[in-house]
């Protein structure tokens, strides 16, 4: 009954991991949360009175589908001064998310057959949402020793006439790599060369740490820009995750193709959204300061944590994002068995590695209190020594 699409999608692991072990809190269980893939901090107030605000004044109705010109304008702003990119407003779509963002730009770039490369270890939802286009997901196997990164040479070698776009997302979702400037700089070359399309997804953008510069591909040259689809939106840097709150930038082909897709499925992001998201953009560099150094506390904590257990388990030091993807193949559990003892038995929920192309892995989550994280370092540490 099911068409073949929905047959091929799996639901996302990350959103039911979460989901179960929230339940599993409300409970009444002592539940340690690994699993959450947003921060743990509030939406800061300037953003939430300016959606209270535009409730209060009646901004409750229809706005233009690709977003409003006042927060088109501000990101226009924020990509020239943050991101070296200049873009008007034409260029620019605003979506429920950058989830949103993502799969619409799949969804006008791909037809039938179309490949995408994919660096694996990936965020969950780009080889279905490639499958939900018709397309064929290209997985691009990376390691831990190579810093889990993707070259033109192992690009290269997956290429076919079929290939169309490759999804980036640096800083990374799970393992936290960040791209430098040189390899961005060798991978567009490669995207130029081969006239290949690249979604640059650049969520974690203020979540980097040791002073690491955050890059945007699309910024190398004219040709590279004009190829590149830059996503970004609100749920990492400002903790709007349930806001829905997303946006692109990219050649006016393309954009108004997704204004027309967004025409016909979900019209505009929420008005009161919106207006929140213009009221983010006042926060500054102090604001994301704070967030950066009580992210990177909590990674050095358990890094430091790991250090101490490395027999058993291994990890590459996240440079950015709040994720750590550890390497668990020496306690020989597949990522599932491995998340789902360690739940029932020392009530700690992460995320298993094998939705993330990686069954060797599991993601740890570090958006959550240092408290929690302590615990949660304890529990796993003690398990691991009575499992000897
Ligand atoms: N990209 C990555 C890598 C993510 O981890 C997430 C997490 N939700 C998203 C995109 C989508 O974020 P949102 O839809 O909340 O903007
Ligand atoms: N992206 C987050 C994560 O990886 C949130 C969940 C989701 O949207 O998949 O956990």
């Amino acid at each position: 009954m099911l068409s073949r699409r929905a047959k091929e999608v799996s639901p996302s692991a990350t959103l039911q991991i979460t989901a179960s072990a929230n339940r599993m809190v409300k409970e009444g269980k002592d539940v340690v949360a690994f699993g959450a893939g947003e921060p743990d901090f509030d939406t800061p107030s300037v953003i939430k009175d300016a959606g209270i605000a535009a409730i209060q004044s009646g901004f409750t109705k229809y706005t233009p589908t690709s977003g409003i010109p006042e927060l088109k304008e501000a990101i226009v702003s924020k990509l020239k001064t943050e991101n070296g990119l200049v873009y008007s407003p034409a260029n620019i779509i605003v979506s429920c998310g950058a989830k949103h963002s993502i799969y619409n730009t799949i969804q006008v770039l791909m037809d039938e057959g179309d490949e995408a490369l994919i660096p694996v270890p990936f965020w969950v939802s780009y080889p279905e949402m490639v499958k939900l286009a018709g397309g064929k997901p290209v997985l691009v196997a990376t390691s831990l020793k190579k810093d889990f990164k993707v070259n033109p040479e192992i690009l290269e070698r997956h290429l076919t006439p079929k290939t169309k776009i490759l999804i980036l997302n640096s800083p990374s979702n799970p393992c936290g790599v960040v791209y430098r400037r040189d390899e961005l700089r060798a991978i567009a070359d490669f995207c130029v060369k081969h006239n290949i399309y690249c979604i640059s997804d650049e969520i974690y953008e203020k979540i980097i740490f040791d002073g690491i510069e955050h890059v945007s591909i699309a910024s190398f040259s004219d040709a590279m820009k004009k190829l590149t689809v830059t996503v970004n939106g609100f749920s990492k840097s400002y903790s709007m995750t349930g806001w829905r709150l997303g946006y692109l930038a990219a050649e006016p082909v393309i954009a108004s193709a997704v204004s027309n897709l967004q025409d016909h499925s979900t019209s505009n992001p929420t008005s009161i959204t919106q207006k929140a998201g213009v009221a983010a953009f006042s926060l500054g560099e102090e604001f994301f300061g704070d967030i950066r150094k009580k992210f990177q506390e909590r990674r050095d904590y358990i890094t430091s944590r790991l250090d101490k257990i490395k027999d058993k388990i291994g990890y590459k030091k996240p440079e950015g994002a709040f994720y750590i993807f550890c390497d668990i193949s020496r306690t020989k559990m597949d990522s599932f068995t491995f998340a789902k003892r360690l739940l029932e038995e020392k009530l700690v929920a992460l995320i298993p590695g094998a939705p993330f192309g990686c069954d060797d892995y599991v993601r740890i989550s570090f958006a959550t209190s240092m408290d929690k994280i302590k615990k949660g370092m304890d529990r796993i540490e003690e398990w691991l020594w009575e499992r000897q």
